[in-house]
């Protein structure tokens, strides 16, 4: 009972430290923000690495707040889970990149793909299957054309249910990509467990491989264990050329990353498709 009060006691005071009247007022003008039409998504180009063509892009949030500017996922998708608010926010990103995928689709890339990200709390919703359903139908966009990113931490607590509802969105169409892979519980009888048809190799693996030759055979492990599992590799956050040289040579199918560009506005990202930049 002492070690809980002495848990409850921490809990309290970082709940009431500088940040948190930060997060409550975050927190209600988040509530809004949907409807006010402040979020925006931002498209990071994926590229292939046999072709150097743009062959997909990420979509990845942003606030637009009316007073603190532009801020990132990794601020308010914390606060939105634990009010229940990702499931709207969800739902909109899920539509809102469906609907632009189309757009550029129609425009003459017929076969450019979307990645969205899925929260913990947006994959253990009843309904997101139907949702999913709705938006295919709104939207017209062919389902082989979208990834949905989960990531480890999703799928450990109940492995049974998580691999149902995979196969269950599996079944429209759509592809399973598992992101930020090796920083969580990752092993090979885990990967081979679940349905992913893409593994994404967390950044954190790329940047060390210049450090020592360990990093970089890890990084050739896990490879290699994709390879075998017959999952597409996507390496996220290249950044230098000696980092691209090495996702090359070791045959990755795709990769994102600052080296090739930033995720950008949908104005952007058409401006960069029309160009066909190549690596
Ligand atoms: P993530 O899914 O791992 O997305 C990749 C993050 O890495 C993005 O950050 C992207 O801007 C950044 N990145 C891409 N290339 C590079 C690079 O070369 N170097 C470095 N240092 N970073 C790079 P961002 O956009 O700030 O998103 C952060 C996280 O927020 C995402 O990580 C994802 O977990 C979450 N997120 C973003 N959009 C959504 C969304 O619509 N729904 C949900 N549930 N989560 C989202
Ligand atoms: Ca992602
Ligand atoms: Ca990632
Ligand atoms: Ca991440």
């Amino acid at each position: 009972a002492k070690q809980q009060g002495g848990n409850q006691y921490q809990f309290y005071t970082t709940a009431f430290n500088i940040g948190s009247s930060d997060r409550l007022a975050l927190q209600s003008s988040l509530r809004h923000a949907l409807e006010r039409h402040e979020l925006l998504l931002y498209y990071q180009p994926q590229v292939s690495l046999k072709t150097g063509e743009i062959v997909g892009a990420e979509a990845l949030v942003r606030w637009q707040h009316p007073e603190r500017g532009l801020i990132s996922p990794d601020k308010f998708i914390p606060i939105a889970e634990e009010t229940g608010l990702i499931v709207p926010i969800g739902e909109w990103v899920l539509k809102t990149a469906c609907q632009q995928t189309k757009i550029w689709q129609n425009a003459g890339f017929s076969h450019l793909r979307i990645s969205v990200n899925l929260s913990s709390r947006q994959f253990s919703q009843i309904d997101l299957r139907h949702q999913l359903v709705a938006i295919l139908m709104e939207t017209g966009l062919d389902p082989k054309y979208i990834e949905l990113e989960l990531t480890e931490s999703m799928l450990v607590h109940n492995t049974e249910v998580a691999i149902r509802r995979l196969n269950a969105l599996k079944s429209l169409g759509v592809e399973i990509a598992i992101d930020d892979f090796g920083t969580g519980y990752s092993s090979l009888s885990y990967l081979q467990q679940f349905p992913f048809d893409i593994l994404k190799i967390d950044r954190c693996f790329i940047h060390k491989i210049t450090d020592n030759p360990n990093n970089a055979a890890i990084t050739k492990a896990i490879i290699e264990m994709a390879k075998t599992l017959n999952l597409k590799l996507m390496v996220e956050g290249v950044e230098t050329e000696s980092e691209l040289s090495f996702v090359c040579q070791n045959q990755c199918d795709g990769m994102q990353g600052y080296l090739f560009s930033r995720p950008l506005p949908s104005h952007d990202f058409a401006q960069l498709l029309k160009n066909n930049k190549r690596l």
